[in-house]
């Protein structure tokens, strides 16, 4: 008989496209103030995109603009700049 699992949601990288539970990735919003940052509880109110808990994702999701798609505006350069900050600290963790 299978196995009664919890289902886990799935959330998918806009680096490498991959299907990762929630748990496992970085999230990061735009507030309703139209501001973009790292949320690191997934508690805040925004609209979402996720990335794998991995600079290498971070940077491919900058390159294939698939944070902009996400988050349905245009990220400036300072901005990526600070979230790659804060990754980097995350990572280093
Ligand atoms: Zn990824």
């Amino acid at each position: 008989m299978a196995v009664q699992t919890k289902k886990i949601p799935l959330r998918k990288c806009t680096g490498c496209q991959e299907m990762r539970s929630k748990r496992e990735m970085l999230r990061i919003i735009r507030t309703p103030e139209g501001e973009i940052v790292l949320d690191a509880t997934g508690r805040k109110n925004g609209r979402g995109a996720y990335v794998c808990c991995a600079m290498e994702c971070f940077e491919k999701a900058v390159r294939n603009k698939g944070l902009e798609r996400s988050l349905k505006c245009r990220i400036p350069e300072e901005t990526y700049g600070m979230l790659k900050e804060e990754i980097e600290a995350i990572e280093k963790r």
